[in-house]
């Protein structure tokens, strides 16, 4: 992730999620993950390593609970412009 993504990500996650951990409920700072994850997709009962979604991963420093958000619905990512070797669906 490059500096104006990270500092997109930041200020989204500012706007839209509360500053509480959903696991821990504590307000231990959050670790935005420095590279984007692409969590592959299943298609029925097989994965699809063709199909992924780009997603921002956001570490709680006191549990260690990972949350994934989509690159795309944050506005990191544009679906006519994502990563390598994804193919966003968000359906
Ligand atoms: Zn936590």
């Amino acid at each position: 992730m490059d500096e104006s993504q990270r500092k997109k990500a930041e200020e989204w996650f500012n706007a839209h999620i509360a500053p509480t951990c959903p696991s821990c409920q504590k307000s231990a700072p959050l670790q935005i993950v420095d590279r984007l994850v692409m969590p592959p997709l299943m298609r029925g009962n097989s994965v699809d390593f063709g199909s992924t979604l780009p997603s921002v991963a956001l570490v709680c420093t006191n549990c260690a609970h990972v949350r994934f958000f989509s690159a795309l619905l944050m506005g990191i990512l544009s679906a006519a412009n994502p990563e390598p070797n994804s193919e966003p669906k968000l359906g």
